[in-house]
């Protein structure tokens, strides 16, 4: 298996090393482990567009996303958009966490929730920036989880993206207006490649989240999460789309006649909590002398590196008759015996379940 999901700052240092000197780089802060943190500017516009990748170091797909978009700008044919805005990129914020493949950073610090403390160095290079650039758009880049979808009915949240709050009544300023037709404008253009795939996330406002805090400062915000698609693992398709939605989002704020409503926005259905990488049927559960037949069982998959490479380990979530959870894979034990004690090390341990339940791609 080809790992992709791992992108550790070697390989962000191998991308910018083959970047055309047109495209301005700089050094904007170090990590608490004293990595340095990567700015690159491109275009001459007056529209500022700061974007930020990696914030969470486990969260690649929009970082890969960057490596796919940065080159397109550089094509001869953009040049419109080159002359239109100008981007100030930062493709991993917490290169700490990038290299660790941890959520937070050195320190163990989620750096989406140090927007008002600012104790972190990434934090401050972040804030620091965003003073200095004083952007007309802000793009706050992750990735979420295998366990959303896009709505109760729909399918997996391949993609999801929040127009923050500004306060607590949630209100339509206007900076989260403009943020909220933009997003309108990305899913009109997605829809139809992720049918019920496309979700929005809660909007309760909290000012220790960098988003929160930036609409709060009058800078439309937009969060984009790169999330699961059927069988998409290494994340390479969600990839595309958070590529293709760059695309549908530089194009609307060009061509500034294709107008969007809030009401569009609010059209996208809420991301919902439904989702388990596996559901197994058919399982005998003992736990504690109680046997448990007929069940289903809830596997959720832990990532973890071990040598370089990200392993997928399953992992016990939880099981019941029926569970009213949704899965990415069904599998039914009919022909297996897959009687097991309730928990969740004894399921990692068993070699079975480990064969059955890694993935294959
Ligand atoms: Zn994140």
């Amino acid at each position: 298996m080809t790992d992709k999901r791992y992108f550790p700052p070697e390989l962000l240092n191998a991308f910018l090393t083959g970047l055309k000197p047109t495209v301005k780089q700089t050094i904007i802060g170090n990590s608490i482990n004293g990595l340095p943190i990567h700015q690159l500017q491109l275009g001459s516009g007056t529209i500022k567009v700061l974007m930020w990748s990696q914030m969470h170091g486990n969260e690649t797909t929009t970082t890969k996303a960057l490596v796919d978009f940065i080159p397109w700008l550089l094509e001869a044919n953009q040049a419109s958009l080159l002359n239109t805005f100008s981007f100030f990129i930062i493709p991993q914020l917490n290169p700490d966490g990038a290299k660790a493949y941890t959520r937070e950073n050195a320190n163990g610090i989620d750096l989406n929730r140090d927007a008002q403390k600012q104790t972190e160095p990434e934090s401050k290079a972040l804030s620091t920036q965003f003073r200095k650039i004083q952007p007309d758009f802000a793009l706050n880049l992750h990735g979420q989880r295998t366990i959303y979808g896009a709505g109760k009915q729909g399918n997996a949240a391949s993609l999801s993206f929040l127009a923050p709050a500004a306060d607590n009544e949630r209100s339509l300023t206007p900076a989260r207006e403009h943020a909220m037709k933009a997003i309108a404008a990305i899913y009109r253009a997605l829809e139809d490649d992720l049918p019920q795939g496309i979700g929005r996330y809660d909007d309760s406002f909290n000012p220790n989240c960098v988003g929160d805090a930036f609409t709060q400062a009058g800078t439309p915000t937009i969060l984009f999460e790169a999330g699961h698609y059927p069988n998409d693992y290494q994340r390479e398709i969600s990839r595309k789309f958070i590529f293709k939605s760059f695309k549908a989002l530089f194009l609307h704020l060009y061509h500034t006649d294709k107008e969007t409503e809030v009401t569009d926005y609010f059209r996208i259905p809420e991301n919902t909590k439904n989702f388990v990488d596996i559901i197994v049927s058919l399982v005998t559960i003992e736990d504690q002398g109680n046997l448990y037949k007929n069940q289903q069982l809830a596997v959720q998959y832990r990532e973890e590196l071990k040598e370089g490479v990200i392993e997928f380990v399953p992992a016990y979530h939880c099981f019941g008759s029926p569970l009213t959870l949704k899965a990415h894979r069904y599998i039914e034990a009919t022909n297996l015996n897959l009687s097991f004690t309730f928990s969740q090390d004894e399921l990692i341990k068993n070699p079975e379940f480990y064969k059955l339940f890694s993935i294959i791609n």
